[in-house]
C-alpha cells in the first residue's frame, strides 16, 4: 500500500485530501467504491462528488439513474468550500450534460488542482459508460484540463480515431487532445505495461499479469491511486508507477469468489480477514 510506514507525529500534520468525481456501482467493484477504497489504501482522505447511480452486479448493468448537474456541481463546491481538494480524479460520466457539468465544478477549485481524467466509457460487462455522442464534449472540455488522462487501450483508440494504434501512437495522439500527460493502461493485454508520455519522455511501465485474479474495478483503482499520489505531491511518473503497482496487486488479490461474473479488485488485501476480537 501507499503508506506501509507506521504513521509519525510529523506525518499526522498531512493528510491529503483527494476528491472522485465518477459514478457509484452499486456492486461495490468499480467507479466510487473502488476510488475510496485506493484512496484509503494510500493515505488519504477520500470524498466523492457522484455524477451517476448504477444498479450493477458482477454480471450486468441494470439501471443507471444520473445525477442532476446542479447537484454534482453543489457536491464539488460543498467539499472545495469547506475540506479542500489536492487531486481530483474524475472517472464515469455518462452522458455530455453530466461532462459539461463536471467541466464548470472544476472551476470551483483552486487553480493548478492536479486532475486525473480516466475517461471511462464501456463496462466489462458491455454497458455503455459514456453516451457515445459525448466523446466530442469529453474530448472538447475535460481532456485539456487533465493533468493525467488514463486510458486504456480501447479507450485510447475510441478518443483518437485511431482504431489499430498501439499504445506508444496511442499515447502520442491522446496527449495531442490536450492532457499534460498520458498514461495508456495495458490491463487487457498480455502484458500489463503502460505507456507513461509527457510530451518529451516516453516510458514503458511494466507489470506482471495475473490472469488468476479479478480486474472489475481495475482501471477506477488505477487511476486513484495515481490521484492520491498527486494529491500527496508526487510527480506524474512517479505516480503511475505506483498505479500500475497497486492496481496489479489489487487484481491478484481480486475476490473471484465473489459473485457470479468478474468479481471486484481489492485493492486494501483485507476481504475474508476476521477482525481480531478485543
Ligand atoms: N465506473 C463505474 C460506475 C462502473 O460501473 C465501471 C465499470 O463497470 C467503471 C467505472 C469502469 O470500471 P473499470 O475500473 O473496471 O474500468
Amino acid at each position: 500500500m501507499c503508506g506501509a510506514v507506521a504513521p509519525s507525529a510529523s506525518m499526522a500534520l498531512r493528510i491529503p485530501r483527494a476528491l472522485s468525481i465518477a459514478g457509484s456501482d452499486s456492486g461495490g467493484g468499480a467507479g466510487i467504491q473502488a476510488d475510496v477504497k485506493a484512496f484509503a489504501a494510500c493515505g488519504v482522505h477520500g470524498m466523492t462528488a457522484i455524477t451517476s447511480i448504477t444498479a450493477q452486479n458482477t454480471t450486468t448493468v441494470v439501471a443507471v439513474h444520473t445525477v442532476p448537474a446542479d447537484v454534482i456541481v453543489a457536491q464539488v463546491r460543498a467539499v472545495a468550500q469547506d475540506l479542500g481538494v489536492d487531486a481530483v480524479k474524475i472517472g464515469m460520466l455518462g452522458n455530455a450534460s453530466t461532462v459539461e457539468a463536471v467541466a464548470g465544478a472544476l472551476e470551483e477549485l483552486d487553480p493548478g488542482t492536479p486532475v486525473v481524467l480516466d475517461p471511462v466509457l464501456v463496462a466489462e460487462s458491455g454497458a455503455v459508460l459514456l453516451d457515445p455522442t459525448a466523446h466530442r464534449t469529453l474530448i472538447e472540455l475535460l481532456l485539456p484540463r487533465a493533468t493525467v488522462a488514463t486510458p486504456n487501450v480501447p479507450e485510447a483508440r475510441a478518443l483518437t480515431g485511431l482504431t489499430q494504434a498501439e499504445p506508444a501512437e496511442l499515447a502520442r495522439a491522446v496527449r495531442g487532445l490536450g492532457p499534460d500527460v498520458v498514461v495508456v493502461t495495458g490491463g487487457h493485454l498480455d502484458t500489463t505495461t503502460d505507456v507513461f508520455f509527457d510530451g518529451d519522455h516516453l516510458f514503458e511501465l511494466p507489470g506482471e499479469r495475473h490472469a488468476d485474479g479479478a480486474a472489475h474495478g481495475s482501471g477506477c483503482t488505477h487511476s486513484s491511486v495515481l490521484a492520491a499520489a498527486l494529491a500527496w505531491g508526487w510527480e506524474p511518473l512517479a505516480a503511475a508507477r505506483l498505479a500500475r503497482e497497486l492496481a496489479a496487486a489489487a487484481v491478484s488479490h481480486g475476490l473471484v469468489r465473489v459473485g457470479s461474473g468478474p468479481g471486484p479488485v481489492d485493492v486494501l488485501a483485507r476481504a475474508g480477514i476476521e477482525p481480531a476480537l478485543a
